[in-house]
């Protein structure tokens, strides 16, 4: 089978690249190995929902229009919302279709599925930048009793053992989890290492819209001095509610969460945590009082609403000497969950563009491998890239490079 564009992926950027290409009107087929929107239905936890409000999921062509743009949908909602974009946008998905190889021809690329092979002079992988939980080495250092989950496996507390539960990373996923486990009124330590705080509200208004209007999720990749290590940052400790509460670490002590620092290593069952965590912690509201700084610059200059007066949150509390080490073989902790991060599959890729970590080399979405492109990983393109929000920039750059690409090649002017 032949066609221009092979989109791997139908998740919501396989689908923004789909719409703007149909727009650019190039031939191509989304494969997906499961369903579209496969990782929001299957992948998540029971109660997760969006920490990004509904306003925000603004895709190529589509945006939310429900009855409720400030509030933050659930997992299950949010699929729905994928799945009816791929109907609108007429996207020609090809379900139930894993690709197992993609490899160079001399023109284009060979692209392996377990339904068939396909042909094209382009590629876009699109097959997510979540699909594997990151777990430290130390967790094989676990003793066997201690049932340890990553989020992919974990789903509610009703399925977990009455004891205490460690969650190991305090980034989105870690600070969730972590409240909801205590709030089921089981005893949770929390290792906390580099963090990035944030309150769900500021003068009144959501962080997200703040941080949008603000510009600092539109942040160019090629604009910042480290894209390296910016790409490499945790996410914001956020979560959806319709409380609109905070998910930052007083929040959590304030419900009981017991903090200690990063779990630095596990000897002969006895975890031991960094004391690093009042410098982590007095690092995060540093960066934190900037993030306000510059809202707050921007507000003077451009807000004509009447806000509340900037203020400044208190500052991280911790007790005065965190315990730094847990013996793991006392019985005390029953479940360990590893919320330590998540990293792209691509084992299926035969064309050599990864690094050393497994990621693909590209600059800002534009492979190392003539007519290859990638889509969807944090800070790609611009600081929102891997949000649903950053999708839709992201992927009319990208297939406007592809264009261009395509118009090269056929010009005779080389792949280069
Ligand atoms: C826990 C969590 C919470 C998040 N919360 C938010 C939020 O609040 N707001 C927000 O905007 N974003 C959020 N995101 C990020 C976002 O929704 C997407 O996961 C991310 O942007 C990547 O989207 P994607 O379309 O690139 O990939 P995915 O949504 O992961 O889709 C990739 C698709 O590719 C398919 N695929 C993979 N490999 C193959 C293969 N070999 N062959 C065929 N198909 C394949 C998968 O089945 C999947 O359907 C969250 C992510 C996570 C992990």
């Amino acid at each position: 089978m032949q066609t221009t564009t092979v989109v791997v992926g139908a998740g919501h950027c396989g689908l923004a690249v789909s719409r703007c290409l149909s727009q650019l009107s190039i031939d191509h087929v989304v494969l997906e190995r499961s369903e579209v929107a496969h990782a929001w239905r299957r992948e998540r936890w029971d109660s997760l929902r969006l920490l990004t409000p509904n306003w925000q999921c603004r895709l190529p062509g589509y945006s939310y229009e429900g009855a409720d743009p400030d509030g933050f949908m659930n997992a299950s909602q949010v699929a729905d919302f994928i799945t009816e974009y791929a109907k609108a946008v007429a996207a020609p998905v090809l379900t139930g279709t894993t690709v197992t190889s993609v490899r160079r021809t001399g023109d284009g690329y060979a692209v392996t599925t377990d339904q068939g092979e396909w042909s094209c002079a382009t590629v876009v992988l699109a097959s997510g930048a979540f699909n594997v939980p990151r777990v430290p080495a130390c967790a094989a250092g676990v003793p066997p009793e201690i049932v340890s989950l990553t989020p992919m496996e974990y789903r509610s507390p009703e399925h977990l053992h009455d004891g205490t539960v460690m969650v190991v990373g305090a980034s989105a996923t870690g600070v969730q989890i972590a409240a909801e486990i205590r709030r089921s009124g089981r005893e949770v330590v929390l290792a906390v290492g580099e963090h990035v705080r944030g309150p769900r509200l500021y003068r009144g208004r959501d962080i997200h819209w703040w941080m949008d209007v603000t510009g600092v999720l539109d942040e160019r990749y090629d604009e910042v001095d480290d894209i390296v290590r910016a790409r490499r940052v945790p996410s914001m400790q956020l979560a959806g509610s319709d409380e609109r509460s905070s998910f930052d670490l007083n929040a959590l002590t304030t419900i009981g969460v017991k903090l200690v620092g990063r779990l630095a290593g596990i000897n002969d069952g006895h975890a031991q945590f960094s004391g690093s965590l009042r410098n982590k912690c007095e690092l995060a509201d540093l960066k934190l009082g900037r993030l306000l700084d510059t809202i707050d610059e921007w507000a003077l200059a451009n807000c004509r609403d009447v806000l509340p007066p900037p203020h400044r949150f208190e500052p991280t509390v911790l007790d005065s000497s965190p315990q730094l080490g847990l013996d793991l073989k006392s019985g005390y902790i029953e479940t360990i969950v590893w919320a330590t991060g998540f990293r792209p599959d691509y084992s299926w890729l035969d064309v050599p563009v990864l690094d050393a970590k497994g990621m693909v080399r590209h600059d800002g979405g534009v492979a190392e491998s003539p007519g290859m492109y990638v889509i969807g990983s944090p800070f790609l393109r611009r600081r929102k890239s891997s949000f649903m929000d950053g999708g839709r920039a992201d992927a009319e750059e990208l297939t406007n490079h592809l264009k261009s690409y395509l118009d090269r090649v056929a010009l005779g002017r080389g792949q280069g």
